[in-house]
């Protein structure tokens, strides 16, 4: 619409912050510049809680950049907005073309100014003032609502430029990835696991993510199909490797030799010891799942404790208290319900227990296992693990 539009990012938790406040908008104002990077030079600063990504020359890409940002975590709202000369008839004629089709739609509107360039000869509420009112004998079918306006129209007066505000979008909220330290997220190919590793994301957690492959039961397409996922994670996450791990061996000696009702939640503590072995080795702090309270037998409480009973890491499950629809809706607004759904079979899907028990004591557990040499199981399927990077 107009090649000097810049981008405003407004701050979230972040300015919550006490003392570690500025550590917080170094780590967002690095993530942020990493991720316009591809757009084009963009010169990028923060000033009172807002963050202004400005496009140095013709060739950055905005619109691209613009939609960067909201995958950033940390952002609370996001806005347009161009530079015009600094008066008053320059700023009316910038918001009544750079604003029109808000105008078309709205009933009401109001002015809200900033005068962070003190020397300006009219302070905030004499520029809404004037502003405002050539606005409204501009658009007659619009009427001034200072209390709850259809659009509200910033103004900004800062040392080079004023600036017209487009209204803000929502960003993707959270804290700035990096603050929140190393985690090691469980990723399958289901609908879940992409949703729990998103939201502790969102947290300012960087992720490592672990998947467990058991060919031949399970396929190229299936690991690809994580590999996707983690791709289209990405966006979010910004770059992360996919640890793989082999897990055939475990399963079968798993069917050999031990009662058929544990088979899922033995298998499950073999992920768990070699996710945290994969996370101690990464520096990382916690283990992350998509386990829903009750949503499979595995996963209610007893079964939950079972699980977790082999490592002393802390394991984060965001979706414990989520209901599946929640969970697919959330699947769609990060982008990853068309790729979750794809057909391909997982290895928790094979060996699947006829009866498998739903009221588990540990001590049976450990017990039905006990008959497995699980250090050396754990060796070799760690020795065989692979890795891949994934890019935005
Ligand atoms: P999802 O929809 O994410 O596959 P689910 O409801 O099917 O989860 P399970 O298959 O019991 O539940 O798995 C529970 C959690 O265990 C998953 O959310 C994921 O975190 C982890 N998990 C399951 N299978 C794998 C795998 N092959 N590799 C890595 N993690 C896995
Ligand atoms: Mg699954």
């Amino acid at each position: 619409m107009n090649n000097n539009e810049i981008l405003l990012l407004k701050l979230g938790e972040v300015v919550l912050k006490g003392l570690n406040r500025r550590a917080f908008e170094d780590k967002l104002m690095s993530n942020v510049r990493r991720r316009v990077r591809a757009c084009g030079s963009f010169q990028i600063y923060i000033r009172q809680s807002t963050i202004y990504v400005e496009p140095q020359n013709e060739n950055c890409d905005i619109e691209t950049a613009f939609a960067a940002c909201r995958q950033v975590f940390g952002i609370a709202a996001i806005a347009r907005a161009v530079p015009c000369d600094k008066d008053v008839d320059a700023i009316v004629a910038t918001a009544k073309q750079y604003l029109s089709e808000e105008f078309a739609k709205a009933r009401t509107f109001k002015v809200e100014s900033k005068r962070a360039d003190k020397l300006f000869h009219l302070n905030s509420i004499q520029i809404s003032q004037a502003v405002g009112g050539e606005l409204a004998e501009a658009f007659p079918h619009v009427a001034v609502d200072v209390h709850k306006p259809d659009l509200t129209v910033y103004v900004e007066i800062r040392e080079k430029h004023a600036y017209v505000h487009a209204p803000s979008v929502p960003g993707a909220g959270g804290l700035p990835i990096g603050m929140g330290g190393t985690a090691v997220s469980l990723l399958s190919g289901g609908l879940d696991s992409p949703v729990s590793s998103w939201m502790i994301a969102r947290r300012g957690v960087q992720l490592e993510m672990v998947h467990f492959v058991s060919p031949p039961y399970t396929s190229d397409q299936a690991l690809e199909k994580v590999l996707q996922l983690a791709r289209e994670l990405t966006a979010y996450t910004g770059r992360t490797i996919v640890h793989i791990i082999p897990f055939t061996e475990i399963q079968e000696e798993i069917r050999k030799n031990c009662p058929e009702e544990y088979f899922t939640l033995i298998m499950r503590r073999f992920m768990m010891r070699l996710a945290a072995a994969v996370a101690k080795k990464a520096g990382a702090g916690a283990l992350v799942t998509g386990e829903s309270l009750g949503q499979v037998a595995s996963q209610t409480m007893m079964a939950l404790g079972v699980t977790e009973d082999v490592t002393l890491m802390p394991v984060l499950r965001p979706l414990i208290g989520m209901d599946k629809v929640e969970i697919i809706r959330m699947a769609r607004e990060i982008g990853t319900y068309d790729t979750s759904i794809l057909p391909y079979e997982d290895c928790c899907t094979v060996f699947t227990p006829r009866h498998p028990c739903t009221r588990p004591k540990v001590e049976d557990v450990r017990e039905a296992e006990s008959v497995l040499d699980i250090d050396a199981l754990v060796e070799r399927a760690l020795a065989g693990e692979t890795w891949v990077r994934v890019k935005p």
